[in-house]
């Protein structure tokens, strides 16, 4: 079989989907799946579906599209906000988009009045992590707006945190993305039918002992491909955090010694570390390297240690000299799981069908 490559195990999915889908709906806080990680995969976008996420969320319109071509009904979002370029695309592709610019805004109602449509829109709103959202100050002249514009409904409101500062979603900034819903809809007239309360980092507040006031939605894409919090990285209890597997192939193993010699510059990579004198130590290079993963967010089998990597090598210290042609299976984080997803030279293969 083809390396490297990724292993989805879509049983792990639908086990991680259908835990958080039932721990939340105890809260009153449905799932929308986010499918960026794995490229919107179709096998995990159904699997996910299927195991009761209510809608699909993705950061890219292309991702969106393939989605949309596979015959989903589910609500698709844009959970990025559409650049101008591609407002067309995105009101074509997506039933839903996460935004905070009034120009971004008066685009997309142009786009879905061309198509006879209605694009709904939810509200960013700043938390504290200061990436994507409007400040709270501004939300209700945006709010208006939208209103005004024909061919837009308001679907809701929405906050994202942990992203770019790590900023901790808690009962204080929770509260506030709460209480703005009540102001909108003073001036809408109407319950909001989307409240999002953020992406995985957000389980921890979701699922904590206080109240979870007016929120309704969270977007979840780590929490179910890989059962971690990305607050600490921590596993979920009871969720499976081995449902995406890197396997790599041996192309060299070799007893040799634990120090190099000669004079020593940089690397490939920068400063490499020198290596203490272990005496030998049975190596082995696997074939695959910053070109398919990021080698920093691979965790190795038991026994067995990363030492190095470059570009189309990750060497690995092994308890015993591996065959030639070996696989070795590594569990990738978010950022390894991304960057194999990406890479041309990464195949995916779906295990254990639903
Ligand atoms: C990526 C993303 C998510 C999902 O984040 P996870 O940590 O994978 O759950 C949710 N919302 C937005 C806006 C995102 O960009």
């Amino acid at each position: 079989m083809t390396t490297p490559r990724l292993e989805i195990d879509l049983a792990g999915i639908s086990h991680n989907t259908a835990a958080l889908v039932s721990r939340l709906a105890v809260r009153g806080i449905g799932v929308t799946a986010v499918a960026k990680a794995v490229i919107g995969a179709p096998a995990v976008v159904r699997t996910m579906l299927d195991a009761g996420a209510h809608g699909i969320g993705d950061s890219r319109v292309a991702t969106l599209e393939a989605i949309a071509g596979c015959s989903t009904r589910a609500p698709l979002t844009l959970i990025r906000s559409p650049a101008p370029s591609e407002v067309r695309r995105a009101v074509a592709c997506a039933q839903v988009s996460l935004n905070t610019e009034p120009v971004v805004l008066a685009l997309l109602s142009a786009a879905a009045i061309a198509r006879r449509a209605v694009h709904d829109v939810v509200l960013m709103v700043e938390l504290g992590d200061l990436r994507e959202g409007l400040m709270p100050e501004d939300l209700i002249d945006v709010v208006r707006l939208v209103l005004a514009l024909p061919g837009l409904g308001l679907a809701g409101i929405g906050g994202n945190l942990a992203c770019r500062s790590g900023v901790v979603p808690d009962a204080t900034n929770m509260a506030v993305l709460s209480a703005l819903v009540g102001q909108v809809e003073a001036v809408t007239g109407a319950p909001l039918r989307i409240v999002s309360g953020g992406n995985s980092a957000s389980l921890g507040w979701a699922l904590g002992a206080h109240d979870t006031g007016r929120v309704n939605d969270l977007r979840l894409g780590e929490a179910i491909l890989l059962g971690i919090d990305p607050l600490d990285r921590s596993p979920i209890a009871g969720l499976r955090t081995d449902a995406i597997t890197l396997v790599a192939e041996v192309i060299e193993s070799k007893v040799k010694p634990s120090r190099p010699w000669g004079q020593v510059a940089q690397s490939a990579f920068g400063v490499a570390q020198v290596t203490a004198d272990r005496g030998p130590v049975a190596q082995s290079i696997l074939a695959v390297g910053r070109q398919d993963t990021d080698p920093e967010g691979l965790v190795a089998p038991e026994g067995m240690a990363i030492l190095a990597a470059s570009s189309d090598h990750l060497v690995v210290a092994t308890p015993e000299v591996l065959g030639i042609g070996a696989e070795v299976r590594f569990r990738p984080d978010y950022s390894a799981l991304l960057r194999g997803m990406t890479s041309p030279f990464v195949a995916t293969q779906v295990v254990h069908p639903m």
